[in-house]
């Protein structure tokens, strides 16, 4: 198999199309499929070799193969990470990037505005294998400060977050973690790896749920962990090779084939959501419309500095409380209700009621989580049709 160089200064476009592609002796134009769960040696020597790691090569499916290997491939190089782990699900990546550097007596820092699994990941599963953990307001540096103790080990936050889009300072952050001598793991799903790159702003690790922008088009699961390659080799690699949540050539195979295009779709879906929440935001029945790339976003300068473009989501808060938003969601015909994001189909999603349901009504409050916010995702569709379906929904609020 041959495989170019990925260095070179490519853009993130050229990246996106060539990085990691690994050819047969066939020498294929597209991405070959290996739906293989081995491989087969041409020896017993060689098989010990492969084994022993004295020769390169793939092994079993739990953890080589060369599909999911482009993918990662391809991965690093947009992220500018030295090393990648393509995993089955986001929150698989989430749980190998913590549970793969803890252990019983460590604490871990988060903050609250995560996605719900997560918080569970968090709140629940660490504490019961003796982890524990202090949840902060991410935006305030002080609680971030006061909550390391002498165990701590990980600091662990999501930004822009679900679903509020409110933004955190992650080199602030990563500075604050690395003076307590813990490592900081950034959940980057919501900016995608073109618009912010936390290794740079000093995280040493990034998570992607692959599920949102990268298939982007609403058809596998699938999840990546960053970082350097010491990083994967100490906290990842072994996790997942003898746990097993490993991504599937096939789903590894569409995700290749999504990149190609993922920079053409989160730029159009991306300018897309700047024209939909500026025509929103007038609106009598829209109190507020959050969104990052707008002066008027509550960390407006925190976004200048730290991301390179907005957010294909906006966090639309409607008139009328739950009543009011699930009117306004009911009038919608072109924008779907769903629970997913990042899709070629703008989807509406009510957090109170479903992605953020059984958290406490007074959590939900403390997370910014009013009874009548709606995420919107945007799509690929004409931003003028959007507009007009979203105003006229509006309209009967
Ligand atoms: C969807 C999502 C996850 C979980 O990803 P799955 O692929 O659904 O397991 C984690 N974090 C964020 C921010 C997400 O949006």
């Amino acid at each position: 198999m041959s495989h170019p160089d990925r260095a070179g200064g490519w853009h993130p476009d050229t990246l996106l199309v060539h990085a990691g592609t690994l050819r047969s002796e066939f020498n294929e134009t597209s991405e070959a499929l290996f739906l293989t769960q081995g491989h087969v040696y041409a020896s017993a020597e060689e098989c010990e070799r492969r084994f022993s790691g004295d020769e390169p090569g793939f092994l079993y499916a739990r953890f080589s193969n060369p599909t999911v290997a482009m993918f990662e491939a391809r991965m690093a190089a947009l992220e500018g990470a030295e090393a990648a782990r393509a995993t089955a699900s986001g929150m698989a990546a989430v749980t190998a990037s913590l549970v793969g550097q803890l252990k019983a007596g460590d604490h871990v820092v988060a903050s609250k505005a995560l996605f719900g699994s997560c918080l569970y990941i968090i709140e629940e599963l660490l504490p019961r294998f003796g982890v524990a953990s202090t949840l902060v307001d991410g935006t305030d540096l002080d609680q971030w400060r006061a909550a390391v103790r002498p165990e701590t080990r990980t600091f662990f936050l999501e930004s822009p977050a679900n679903p509020t889009l409110e933004i955190i300072d992650i080199a602030a952050v990563a500075e604050i973690a690395h003076g307590a001598g813990a490592t900081l793991v950034v959940d980057n799903v919501f900016s995608t790896p073109l618009w912010q790159k936390p290794l740079e702003l000093g995280a040493d690790c990034v998570v992607y749920s692959t599920t949102k922008h990268v298939d982007g088009q609403g058809r596998c699961l699938g999840g990546v962990v960053l970082a350097s390659a010491e990083f994967i080799a100490s906290h990842i690699h072994n996790f997942l090779r003898q746990t097993g949540p490993a991504m599937s050539p096939f789903n590894a195979w569409v995700m290749l084939k999504s990149l190609e295009t993922l920079s053409l779709r989160v730029e159009r879906q991306t300018r897309s959501a700047g024209l939909l929440a500026d025509a929103l935001s007038g609106h009598r029945n829209a109190l507020r419309a959050t969104y990052p790339g707008r002066p008027d976003h509550p960390q407006a300068d925190i976004v200048r500095r730290q991301m390179r473009g907005g957010s294909t989501l906006i966090a639309l808060e409607v008139a009328g409380g739950k009543a009011g938003a699930f009117r306004f969601m009911n009038a919608l015909r072109i924008a779907r209700i769903s629970n997913n994001l990042g899709d070629a189909k703008t989807l509406v999603t009510h957090p109170g009621t479903s992605t953020h349901q059984r958290l406490k009504p007074e959590t939900r409050v403390a997370m910014g989580i009013s009874d009548g916010l709606v995420r919107i995702s945007v799509g690929l569709e004409h931003p003028d049709d959007l507009v007009a379906d979203f105003r006229a929904a509006l309209d009967q609020v």
